[in-house]
Parts: C-alpha cells; sequence; structure tokens
C-alpha cells in the first residue's frame, strides 16, 4: 500500500468522522406535514399560516413545517391514522365521527390514535347559485344540476348526513357533480352546475370568485332535516353567514355550520405539538392576521369548542401554563 494511499484513507476516515460527530444536527432537523384542503380554501391558507410562525423560530426548534393541499376533512384524518400526515384541519363533525367510529368512520372503526390540538374559525355550509338558476332556498335545487363535492371532504361526508337528514337521495339532482372546492366556482360561472354545497370559513376566495365573476347568489339553509341535525348532534349550530361580505348578497343568510378544528396524532412527540401551539398562541395577533375568516379567534375558546377527540398532552401543557385548561 502506498503512503499517499494510506494518508488518502487516513483523511476520508478523518472526514467521515468530522461529519459523523456534527451529523446529530443535521438528524434533529424534524419536518412535518399539515394536511388542509383545496389551495382556493381557508384550509390551506390555515396551515399556511401555523407554518410560518412554526417555521420562524426553526433555528431554535429544528422543526420544519410545510403544508399540503389534499381533499379535506375526512382524507385528512385518514392520513393522520396512515402515519402519513403529522397534522391536518379538519371539520370538528368529522372530528367528532373520527372519535366515535359512527358514520363514515363506522367502516375503518374509531381512529383511536386521532388528538384535538385546537379549533379555528366557524365554517358555515354555504350554498352557492348560478344568478340565472331561480333558486331562492336549498329545496329549489331538486331536479337540478348540484355539486356534492369530492369524495374525502368534510364537504362531501356532511352533505351526505344532511340528504339522509332530509330524506333525500343524490338522484333527488339532474346531476350531483363531485368537483373539488377549488373546481366549483368555475364550473358554476360556466353553466355546467346549478349551485354547490361548501362547508367553509369566511370570507373566502373561493367564494369572493364565483360571485364577482357571474354574480353568483348565496341560498338559505334551512328545513326541517336541518333543524333535526342541529337537534341531534352537539357540534351542528345555526348561523348566519353575515350580510354584505360579498358584493350582491346585502342580506344575512340562514344556515347551519361546524368548526375547524387542528387536530394530529398520538404518536407525534409532545414537544413538537408543544412548539406548535406556542409559536401559534405567542404569535397571535400575528396569526389572526393572516387570513380574515381567522381575525375573530378567541384562544379560551379554541382550546375547548369543537373539541371531541382526547387533547394532545403537548398542548395539554402549554394550555395549563397558560392557564386556559
Ligand atoms: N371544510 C372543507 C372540507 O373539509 C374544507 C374547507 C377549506 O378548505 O377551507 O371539506
Amino acid at each position: 500500500m502506498s503512503r499517499a494511499f494510506v494518508f488518502k484513507a487516513l483523511a476520508a476516515a478523518a472526514a467521515l468522522s468530522g461529519a459523523l460527530a456534527s451529523a446529530p444536527v443535521v438528524a434533529q432537523q424534524k419536518f412535518i406535514t399539515i394536511g388542509t384542503g383545496g389551495v382556493t380554501g381557508v384550509y390551506y391558507a390555515a396551515g399556511g399560516a401555523i407554518c410560518r410562525l412554526m417555521n420562524k423560530d426553526r433555528a431554535r426548534h429544528g422543526i420544519r413545517c410545510s403544508v399540503e393541499s389534499t381533499g379535506g376533512s375526512v382524507a385528512n384524518i385518514n392520513t393522520i391514522r396512515s402515519g402519513d400526515l403529522d397534522f391536518g384541519v379538519t371539520q370538528s363533525d368529522w372530528q367528532f365521527h373520527a372519535t366515535k367510529g359512527s358514520a363514515t368512520f363506522q367502516k375503518d372503526g374509531a381512529v383511536t390514535d386521532l388528538r384535538a390540538v385546537f379549533s379555528l374559525h366557524p365554517e358555515p355550509f354555504t350554498v352557492l347559485a348560478r344568478k340565472e338558476a331561480n333558486v331562492t332556498k336549498f329545496e329549489d335545487f331538486k331536479g337540478k344540476r348540484f355539486n356534492i363535492g369530492n369524495p374525502g371532504s368534510g364537504t362531501r361526508a356532511s352533505m351526505e348526513q344532511l340528504l339522509t337528514a332530509m330524506g333525500w337521495k343524490t338522484s333527488d339532482f339532474s346531476l350531483a357533480s363531485e368537483l373539488k372546492a377549488d373546481e366549483h366556482g368555475a364550473a358554476l360561472c360556466d353553466n355546467k352546475i346549478d349551485g354547490f354545497f361548501y362547508g367553509v370559513g369566511h370570507p373566502s376566495a373561493n367564494i369572493q370568485d364565483p360571485i364577482t365573476t357571474c354574480g353568483a347568489k348565496l341560498v338559505p339553509l334551512a328545513n326541517a332535516g336541518v333543524d333535526k341535525l342541529v337537534k341531534e348532534f352537539p357540534f351542528y349550530a345555526a348561523v348566519d353567514i353575515p350580510g354584505g361580505l360579498y358584493p350582491g348578497n346585502p342580506s344575512p343568510t340562514r344556515t347551519y355550520g361546524v368548526l375547524a378544528t387542528f387536530v394530529t396524532s398520538a404518536k407525534v412527540p409532545d414537544a413538537t405539538v408543544y412548539e406548535l401551539v406556542k409559536a401559534v398562541f405567542e404569535n397571535f395577533d400575528e396569526f389572526k392576521k393572516l387570513h380574515p375568516a381567522l381575525a375573530n379567534l378567541d384562544p379560551k375558546k379554541m382550546v375547548k369548542d369543537g373539541v371531541s377527540a382526547p387533547m394532545h398532552p403537548g398542548a395539554v401543557k402549554y394550555y395549563k401554563e397558560k392557564g386556559w385548561l
């Protein structure tokens, strides 16, 4: 073996051990992903806001946060269950059903590892109609073309609950399309559908766009089926979409709705969840400004309302320090 070779081998070994010595720093960099919804919805913006605050302090905690556009509430819970997402936004009705193993979650059973982190903005079930559709209430959509939402969305799952409560089937529509929320506005203005249903926070670009593009109208959703749901389930409440929030829709629109909530898995370490809630609540004024639907949030309500899964211990630790629990 030549001297030069030995020297090179030694140098390489030294470089390697140097690399190994600094390896723990690299290995400590952790990645978390938040499942949201369509990019024009509020979940995507809310997830982005959480990651932005989390990433601000990355040098200290070593966690890099990113968001993923997904099919929505039910898909997020299922992907948290499979371990491919760490966090997700989900409607309070689907947090409840996943925890109990009811409705959509009956088939695969309760998601026992699902953990609550906090709740977010209200999500009224929002029905929008083409200006020319001749519709003044939800029931007028019988025999018309209606978008019931993509499979995997909370929207779609809640729509199915509503149709059952009303004694309707998807065949009561002449067309029950399954477009994603990012597609339903253009479909409405292109006269491919007469209306759509969407569980979303307000104001939302997704609703604003078809209203400004083709004069779409908000439609009230209040009937015996809705009353039955609100009476039966704690997570539903009758609400108004305030008048004047969108152009050409000056009056309040009666409907019912849920809360958006933020969830994770029991498998996510306490320290990670603690850092995340800390990032949100220590920068809360900034958080509320990152999307207008977040503007009215109140921390004391966020740790209680809409929560049906057990609270993650990392979140409990922070809320106790704050005296909120
Ligand atoms: N609530 C909707 C769903 O889960 C998503 C709303 C949004 O993306 O803001 O289907």
